[in-house]
């Protein structure tokens, strides 16, 4: 193991890493889902001078050295590049973090009445330990489209004077079975519905309750029933991030994984204004159920649009693309789980990562003899060490626990089947996928220099 960090900082290391994580606090507390992430980032970088590569289009502009361009696809992912001095076919430097995390989505049908409440059925989103999420506060984010297009966002639950809804569970002293059940089994699937009202309306109609919770969407918000046909609504832990720890080094917020990568990411691209390489940073939805479809990273939609920047860099031989890809370099900005004494079985000590030793490299991820990994090639790991070297950046290699414990994987694989050099890198996280989870603030603080240095000095 080696030495904790902390011990390094002086005291502007520690004003910075606190400046740092208190805006980062801001952000995660505010972003907790992917069309947040996207809303709020676009926000951001238009008032640094970013300009949609749609209206650059519209505008019939060439596109040139120093050029700060996003691209929104669906109000779900974005990809924000600064082009570079150097021709955009010697590679681009890029940092790519998911920005869905963990939680329950609204069936499509999830009003019911039972017994006098009212309930919204939900279907878990990504891996989650279910037990986790019953008796604890939850809020409602997302958006109704009506018919004509007409957009509705959703926040219920944030502010302290917001109501918040949640899942019942059984109390100890009838849980007998339930005690007996394995822990997957504990909460069924279909047990996590969520609480949502108990008060009818006056009249003597049949689900009177249901009725009142009806009456109070149209109301409020001019939604009614069917409109949860076109409706994405996620229900998360309420409540924003907190300092942990009676020493104040960790932070406890929901959704880290992965926007604790996603934020540190955006905000060292954002901060490296100028580069000899093309810069890119893009934050995707959906790797926490395979990255697949139009708005993860499996899609087209980042090379169409490199294909397309390139084009109107002047690029037009067929191979541009492909020669893009092969001489870019890519850090995965993703979580990965660091040792908990608690749990040391699953964890080999020396290949583990660890809260308070800096920003985490994975060679390779996968499970069951490295299946399903991409396994970042010796040379490009050497050119990255030197960079971490060169720039005093405290950081530790790991694998996910121990052979053969599990696993799991990132969107390293989809651009390195691209043929581009990558590696996951990114913030060791405590508790990962649970509603709240655990990052150190000095992690976050170097991993947002690591990205830095990336993104200026890869060759
Ligand atoms: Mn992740
Ligand atoms: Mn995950």
């Amino acid at each position: 193991m080696r030495d904790n960090i902390w011990k390094s900082y002086n005291e502007k290391d520690i004003l910075e890493l606190n400046d740092l994580c208190e805006d980062y606090k801001k952000f995660i507390s505010k972003c907790k889902t992917e069309r947040e992430c996207v809303k709020n980032t676009i926000k951001l970088v238009e008032t640094q001078g970013f300009k949609s590569l749609e209206s650059l289009i519209n505008d019939n502009l060439d596109i040139k050295t120093g050029d700060k361009i996003y691209v929104n696809n669906m109000n779900k992912a974005i990809a924000l590049f600064t082009i570079g001095e150097e021709d955009i076919l010697n590679g681009m430097n890029i940092l790519g973090a998911h920005i869905d995390s963990p939680r329950l989505d609204l069936k499509t049908n999830p009003i019911y009445e039972d017994t006098n409440f009212a309930y919204f059925d939900t279907h878990y989103y990504g891996g989650i330990k279910k037990y986790q999420w019953v008796t604890i506060p939850l809020a409602l984010h997302g958006v109704v489209v009506k018919k004509d297009g007409n957009v509705i966002d959703i926040e219920i639950g944030e502010n302290l004077t917001d109501p918040v809804v949640g899942i019942t569970d059984l109390l100890p002293h009838l849980a007998k079975e339930q005690m007996k059940e394995e822990a997957s089994k504990v909460i069924d699937g279909e047990k996590l519905d969520i609480l949502i009202g108990s008060r009818p309306i006056k009249t003597n109609d049949k689900n009177a309750v249901k009725k009142f919770i009806l009456e109070f969407l149209k109301n409020e918000y001019n939604i009614l029933e069917d409109d949860f046909l076109s409706a994405e609504i996620e229900i998360v832990p309420a409540y924003g991030a907190r300092d942990f720890g009676l020493d104040r080094s960790m932070i406890m917020a929901y959704g880290q994984d992965d926007k604790v990568c996603a934020y540190t990411s955006l905000m060292a691209f954002l901060d490296v204004a100028k580069c000899k390489k093309t810069t890119c940073c893009i934050l995707v939805d959906k790797e926490e159920i395979g990255s697949l479809g139009a708005t993860g990273m499996q899609s087209s939609f980042f090379e169409d649009v490199v294909r397309e920047i390139s084009m109107l860099l002047g690029h037009r031989d067929i191979n541009a693309l492909s020669r893009i890809l092969k001489n870019s370099k890519m850090l995965s900005s993703d979580v990965n789980a660091a040792y908990d004494p608690l749990y040391s079985e699953v964890f080999e000590k020396n290949n583990s990562s660890y809260l308070n030793n800096g920003v985490v490299f994975s060679k390779y991820t996968g499970a069951r003899g490295k299946n399903s990994s991409n396994d970042a090639n010796a040379e490009y790991v050497a050119e990255i060490r030197k960079i971490m070297d060169d720039n005093k950046i405290k950081f530790q290699i790991s694998e996910l626990g121990k052979v053969d414990a599990g696993g799991g994987g990132t969107i390293a694989y989809i651009l390195a089947n691209k043929n581009v050099n990558v590696i996951d890198c990114g913030v060791g996280v405590l508790s990962m996928h649970a509603p709240y989870e655990v990052t150190s603030k000095a992690d976050i603080y170097e991993t947002y220099k690591c990205y830095k240095a990336f993104l200026n000095e890869a060759s």
